[in-house]
Formats: structure tokens, C-alpha cells, sequence
């Protein structure tokens, strides 16, 4: 690659964050446009009318084209349809017209005038509550693209643009990610943001390489050439020949980890199986044709969320089944609905709870709202009976063996056959024995379990190194779970199996840390099943053990991380 002389003058800075997808790329930086700032109350019109008015038409009439164009050129069903709506709204009659009103009437600017009339919009959809209260959203977004098409401002969210770039954000919220194009977004980088935050999953969904919580990334000047380690959890701006050494080298290496022949082992053979997490029937599909062994994860509040009533039986039945289909007769590990803190409901949750994460989330709903669950496992087992899935069915959030009794009282009353819960809280690990008295088996939810353990929200980027699952303290709970496990499994002559399905199991390092603790099977997004294959591939148990040894013996997150990875170069090679 040629450089100018001003890149070669240019200084280079370095950030360091924390690495949360695999990837090396090296692409210009753009950063998330700001949010449109309201124009100044009564903002006066200081041009004549008719040009005002002409102006606001076309202003409307370009965004609206903009979005159906982008609507077209959509890479997935869902974001052509959010597109879609905008661009709708962008052209509505009744918004135009109301604006128009307001500049004639009242001399307002026509950037006021639409201001003030979306509002009003927005307003009355959110006293209507439930769905449409939702759309307020939306129509706040169409009248911020309006105003900023007004001004000759770049359109709020991500940047649209042909070439590559990488995309430096403060996070990323859910709607930005649904129109986020995997060409041409290489990377993403966050100043905030853990390794638990959507960000970070969304990433790992993608396959891009991503570095969150690297403060100051934000403030790199737009079009700056970077570098982004989505492993080492760097971005270095105006790279040189090293670093675009270490991208060929990983283009090289990525090719080796480009499929899953759909069976996870160590290198003695010892059988590791290898799900995945999804949680709509299109990520079930992706899944199984990745190879996964099955889902270890079935998020199902996809079948909740945006509702402001509870789904019939029927409802949820028939979405189950569409993705039980996807395969065949493996395995599906179905978590019930997990409401609550950040995925609140409104049948379901109290958002006024002072404490969310604290409060009443996940299983302890079925106590404020009891019926809501036992229908949903009615759901469950009747989509079981019209597919041939192999069912399992967990809780989250239990902390006793009490609450495991219960619960699997409810599955079995369902008519299911294997229920387990999730190990998400310090007091599950340490009592998992009792509770595997009670379960079949239990999956640790490794993201909340870290937020618990170390008493850090998973949100916070500011708490990004206590919140890791790397902490020496969150690996000896796994230990903990795995020992119960191992002892219940000998007390009932009965295999308890013992999954990951948090973020954890898709770290191909530690990865290999999870199963020498003991755990059986990882569950991950699709995208990292074909590294963790290949890492555990070349380790065998003992291997593994002692590796595992290592991690718990250290004294901080960093130093865990630091000594695994040296002990195992097969990452280093894999450029993992
Ligand atoms: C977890 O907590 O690790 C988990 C898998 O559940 P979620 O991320 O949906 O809370
Ligand atoms: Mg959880």
C-alpha cells in the first residue's frame, strides 16, 4: 500500500479497549453521526414563505427517496422493512402538511415547523402506549433526518457509505444495529460498552471484528485510517507495514477458520458439543447450516418482546416450531422467558423498581404474574410434540434449589421431560449441587453471572475490566457448578450435564479454560463456533485441566487472560 507523506508524518495513537470479536482490519474511522439538536423554540421563519415551504417539501421528499433506496439495497428481511416504515413516515401527508401549517400560520422556521409538528405525533402515539407508543421512536428519527437534511447536516445513526469503514460509536443501540450493513462496516469500535453490551453480542453475530469500552475512540477525526485487533482489543490510528502485515496474516488464518465440520472435540476425541445461541427461526437456520450440534440457547423473549399483551399458547406453539424444525432431532435447550432489567415487559415487569437487574426479572416474574409461565412451557411442550426436537427446557435467575423444585415441577406438569436452570447467580453456583438434585441439568449464564459476582452491571463500559469473565472469582463459580454437578451426577448415577451459553464459550481461550473446569458443552453465536472447533481441536483434556489451573490461580482478570493465551500458541497461529 502506497502512503502520502502526511500519513507517514502523522503520529500514531494507540487505544486500548477491550477485544470482544476476532479480526484485523484496517479501513477509515467514522464515527456515529450526532443526534439532531432541536432547532431554538419559536425558531422564526427569516426567508420567505413560498421558498420555505418548497424547501421543506423537498427536505421530506429526499429522505423519504433515500430510505426506499436503502430500503432496496437491504441486506436482511427485518432491515428493509424498518427502512421501509421510515421512509413511509418521511412521506406522510398528514406530518407535511401540519409543518406546511406552522410556517404559514405562526413564521416558523420550517426546521421548527417539522420539529414541532413530529413531536405532537410522537407524543399522542405515546399516550396510546403498547405498539404504537413504539413508533414514537420512529417518527422522532424521521423528523430528526428531516431537520437534518434541512440543515445540510449528515443523517443521525450509522453512516451510510460505499467504501469500507469502521464504525466508532459511544455503543450501539438495538435500531442502529438493524440497518447496519456487514459490507461495508468492517469494524466496530466503542468507547462505552462492555463485553456483554448488544454491541459486542451483535458483533460476534456479524463476524466483525470489534473492540469496545476503548475510551477516546470517538473523538479520532473522521476518515483517519485505523487499525482495529478485535482480538487484542486495540486501534491503532495511521498504521504502518506491521500492522498491515498482521491483517494478511490474518486473512490467511481466517480462511482456516472459515467452517465447522459440526463436531466439537479435544484432540484425544473426547466429545465437546458445540451449540449455538439464537433467537429467532432465521438465526436458527443460520445456525444449523454453521454446523452447530444443536441450540444451546433458545432466547425466546423474541416471541414477547414489543407486545404489550401476552402471545396465545397458539402463537408461541407455532413460532417454537418453526424453529425446532431448523434441526431435526438435536438437541434445543429452551429458556423460558427472561423478562426483566434490560429486556423489560409491560404484562410482565415494573420498570419503576429502583434496582432492575436486582429486582423481579427472569423465573421470579412467575411470582408476581403466575400463569404466564405455565403457559409458555404448554406452549413449549406442545411444539415438541409436533416436531422431533430433543427438548430441554431451563429457568433463569434461580438462586435456590427451591426454585429449581418448582420449576421442574412446572416442566414435568407440562409434559416435558428435561428441565434444568440457568447457573446465572453466585448463589447457584455455590449450591448447584442441591440444585442438580432436583434438575437435570444446568446451563451457566456466564454474562449475568459475572455482573453478579462482581457486582458490576454488564452495561457499563466504565466497569468493563471487573466485568469479565476471565475474573479468577467468576471461573472458580464455574468450578464450583461443575464440582456440584460432578457429585450429583454421582449421587443419582445420572449424567448432569453442565453447559456455558453466556458470552464466555465463544472466547476460543477460554473456551478451553470452561471445559478443564469441567463444563460439557458450549453454546455461542454461530459466527464463533468454527474457532472454538479449531483451538479445542489441538488441546487435549489434560491439557485443559491444567490450563484451567492456571486461570484460577491468577490474580486478576488480565493476569488469567495473559498466562492462558501463553500457554496456549495454537491462538497465536489461528490469529485468534
Ligand atoms: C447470560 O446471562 O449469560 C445469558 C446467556 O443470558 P442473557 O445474556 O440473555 O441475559
Ligand atoms: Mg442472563
Amino acid at each position: 500500500m502506497e502512503h502520502t507523506q502526511s500519513e507517514i508524518n502523522a503520529v500514531q495513537l494507540r487505544y486500548t479497549g477491550v477485544g470482544v470479536s476476532p479480526g484485523r482490519v484496517i479501513a477509515p474511522l467514522i464515527p456515529m453521526a450526532p443526534p439532531v439538536a432541536a432547532p431554538p423554540e419559536g425558531d422564526p421563519l427569516v426567508e420567505e414563505v413560498e421558498g420555505a415551504v418548497e424547501r421543506l417539501n423537498d427536505a421530506a421528499t429526499a429522505v423519504k427517496a433515500e430510505l426506499k433506496e436503502r430500503a432496496e439495497r437491504a441486506r436482511s428481511e427485518a432491515a428493509a422493512e424498518v427502512l421501509k416504515a421510515t421512509s413511509l413516515m418521511a412521506g406522510d401527508k398528514a406530518l407535511i402538511k401540519n409543518a406546511v401549517k406552522l410556517v404559514r400560520n405562526q413564521s416558523l422556521s420550517p426546521e421548527r415547523a417539522l420539529w414541532d409538528a413530529a413531536t405532537g405525533y410522537a407524543d399522542q402515539m405515546r399516550t396510546m402506549g403498547g405498539y404504537m407508543a413504539e413508533r414514537a421512536a420512529d417518527i422522532e428519527d424521521v423528523r430528526a433526518r428531516i431537520v437534518a437534511e434541512l440543515r445540510g447536516m449528515p443523517a443521525p445513526g450509522v453512516p451510510q457509505r460505499v467504501e469500507p469503514f469502521v464504525l466508532a460509536a459511544e455503543d450501539l443501540a438495538p435500531a442502529d444495529t438493524a440497518v447496519l450493513d456487514p459490507d461495508t462496516v468492517v469494524a466496530l469500535v466503542t468507547s462505552s460498552g462492555g463485553p456483554q453490551s448488544h454491541t459486542a453480542i451483535l458483533a460476534r453475530n456479524l463476524g466483525l471484528p470489534a473492540v469496545v469500552a476503548a475510551n477516546g475512540v470517538t473523538d479520532i477525526e473522521s476518515g483517519t485510517s485505523v487499525f482495529v485487533d478485535g482480538s487484542a482489543g486495540s486501534v491503532v490510528t495511521h498504521p504502518g507495514a506491521e500492522h498491515e502485515q498482521a491483517v494478511a496474516a490474518w486473512h490467511e488464518a481466517s480462511e482456516q477458520l472459515a467452517n465447522f465440520d459440526g463436531r466439537g472435540a479435544l484432540a484425544d476425541g473426547t466429545e465437546v458439543a458445540l451449540l449455538a445461541n439464537v433467537g429467532t427461526a432465521d438465526d436458527a437456520q443460520a445456525a444449523a447450516a454453521a454446523g452447530a450440534q444443536g441450540v444451546g440457547l433458545l432466547r425466546t423473549e423474541f416471541c414477547f418482546l414489543g407486545r404489550d399483551t401476552e402471545p396465545t399458547v397458539e402463537e408461541q406453539t407455532e413460532a417454537y416450531i418453526e424453529i425446532f424444525k431448523a434441526f431435526g432431532s438435536d438437541k434445543i435447550v429452551v429458556r423460558t422467558l427472561d423478562a426483566g432489567a434490560d429486556k423489560p415487559l409491560p404484562f410482565l415487569t415494573d420498570t419503576t423498581e429502583p434496582n432492575p437487574a436486582l429486582g423481579v426479572r427472569g423465573y421470579r416474574t412467575d411470582w408476581t404474574t403466575p400463569g404466564v409461565l405455565a403457559r409458555q412451557l404448554q406452549a413449549i411442550a406442545a411444539a415438541a410434540d409436533q416436531t422431533e426436537a430433543n427438548v430441554w427446557v431451563m429457568a433463569p435467575m434461580i438462586s435456590t434449589a427451591g426454585e429449581a423444585e418448582h420449576f421442574a415441577g412446572l416442566v414435568h406438569a407440562a409434559g416435558l421431560k428435561v428441565s434444568g436452570v440457568m447457573v446465572e447467580t453466585p448463589a447457584a453456583a455455590i449450591t448447584a449441587e442441591q440444585i442438580l438434585d432436583r434438575v437435570d441439568f444446568v446451563s451457566l449464564g456466564t454474562n449475568d453471572l459475572t455482573q453478579y459476582t462482581m457486582a458490576a452491571d454488564r452495561m457499563l463500559g466504565s466497569l468493563a475490566e471487573l466485568n469479565s469473565p476471565w475474573q479468577p472469582a467468576v471461573l472458580r463459580m464455574i468450578e464450583r457448578t461443575a464440582a456440584g454437578a460432578h457429585a450429583a451426577s454421582s449421587t443419582s448415577g445420572m449424567h448432569k450435564n453442565v453447559g456455558v451459553c453466556g458470552e464466555a464459550a465463544a472466547d476460543p481461550a477460554l473456551a478451553v479454560v470452561l471445559v478443564g473446569l469441567g463444563v460439557d458443552t458450549l453454546s455461542m453465536s454461530p459466527r464463533s463456533l468454527a474457532a472454538v472447533a479449531a483451538v479445542l481441536s489441538r488441546v487435549d483434556p489434560e491439557q485443559a485441566r491444567t490450563v484451567a489451573q492456571t486461570a484460577l490461580d491468577s490474580t486478576s482478570a488480565q493476569e488469567a487472560r495473559d498466562t492462558v493465551r501463553a500457554q496456549l500458541p495454537v491462538l497465536e497461529e489461528l490469529g485468534l
